[in-house]
């Protein structure tokens, strides 16, 4: 008489199966929110990565979305401030940069979100094994679920970074200069037949090619040698893409010759920002010794409703650039295309 009755019996097994399959749910349904919030970051990460391409978001930018996304509360973003010299530059979380190691401690000491807990470090590079920076997050250890999920979006995504990070390396070294960090002239040529196609068909685009020339040149090469000759090619187009917008194209297209094409620029302006160029490059003081470097400027620009061909303003620019040598030098002349 110490049995259960069978009515009990069933009761309980029918409860037993129900609660366990209501737990059953409960896991699954855990599972399933935890795949959706998976895949929303890396949904969220796909989107980001057109504009890690084209450079409308930096690495630390995406870092720093990618930390909303998952919830990451803490983060640093440790980086070169450039490939070629060895100043940090250290971002953190909040909005917060920090340069050099010094002022790094005192930030992260000072605040104890940057305390206790597990950090996970995961350095950026690219396939030629290039450093790009070393990202830190601060993981949600109180809290099993979203660390896994934290910790696998971020396993996920640092691949396909390195991945991105060589094409753009790849594409960018196939379109420079490699000696002055110009654009180089197939680029610039490309460039030139997109912008020039579309100066045709709308008025209020207008194009204007420039074309530079470094004044003899030849003789500075001669007394100072070439390497003194490169440090000014080099400083030639610095000197250049100062004097115009970012809009604007500077190109290396042979030797010590320039071109700049000037983007919704006609004549009238074309005119003033070439005597800009020749000026900057004539001011800019030359450690080579070798003396007051100039420049020759020839420019160019469509005429509305025109119907030539690229090469004509390239060719015309070139005509102009010839008569301002032959006048003289350290001189802008301007093009004409009819
Ligand atoms: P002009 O005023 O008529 O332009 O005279 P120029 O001496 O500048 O012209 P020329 O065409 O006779 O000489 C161009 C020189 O540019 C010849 C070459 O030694 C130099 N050059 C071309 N490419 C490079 C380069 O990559 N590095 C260096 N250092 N020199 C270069
Ligand atoms: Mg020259
Ligand atoms: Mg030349």
């Amino acid at each position: 008489d110490k049995k259960f009755s069978r009515h009990d019996y069933s009761f309980i097994s029918l409860f037993v199966t129900l609660m366990s399959s209501f737990f059953n749910m409960k896991t699954l349904a855990r599972e399933v929110e935890k795949r959706m919030i998976e895949a929303a970051a890396l949904r969220n990460f796909e989107k980001l990565l057109p504009n890690l391409k084209n450079n409308t978001l930096t690495l630390e930018e995406v870092f720093s979305e990618i930390a909303i996304d998952l919830s990451i509360d803490s983060f640093i973003f440790a980086s070169k401030t450039s490939p070629t010299n060895n100043l940090l530059k250290i971002v953190l979380s909040k909005g917060i940069k920090v340069r050099g190691w010094d002022s790094f401690l005192k930030m992260v000491m000072e605040d104890e979100s940057y305390f206790k807990e597990e950090w996970v470090i995961l350095p950026v590079f690219d396939e030629q094994m290039t450093l790009y920076g070393v990202p830190a997050f601060k993981l949600s250890n109180n809290n099993p679920s979203l660390r896994s999920i934290q910790e696998k979006v971020l396993n996920r995504i640092i691949p396909q970074l390195s991945t991105i990070l060589s094409h753009k390396k790849f594409h960018k070294e196939s379109i420079t200069d490699e000696l002055t960090g110009a654009y180089n002239r197939r680029h610039v040529l490309r460039l030139l037949k997109e912008k020039h196609k579309k100066a045709l068909t709308e008025e209020e685009s207008p194009l204007t090619v420039v074309m530079i020339d470094i004044d003899h040149f030849k003789p500075v090469n001669d007394t100072y040698g070439h390497q003194a000759g490169d440090k000014i090619l080099r400083e030639v187009v610095e000197s250049i893409t100062k004097a115009v917008r970012e809009i604007d194209i500077v190109g290396r297209y042979g030797g010590e010759e320039f071109v700049v094409l000037l983007y919704d620029t006609s004549n009238l302006g074309a005119e003033a920002i070439a005597e800009r160029i020749r000026q900057a490059v004539a001011r800019e003081p030359l450690v080579t010794g070798a003396g007051e470097v100039t420049v020759s400027i020839g420019y160019c620009a469509t005429v509305p409703s025109g119907d030539h061909e690229a090469e004509m303003l390239l060719r015309c620019a070139d005509t102009a650039l010839y008569r301002a040598k032959r006048n003289g030098r350290n001189r802008v002349d301007e093009g004409d295309l009819v």
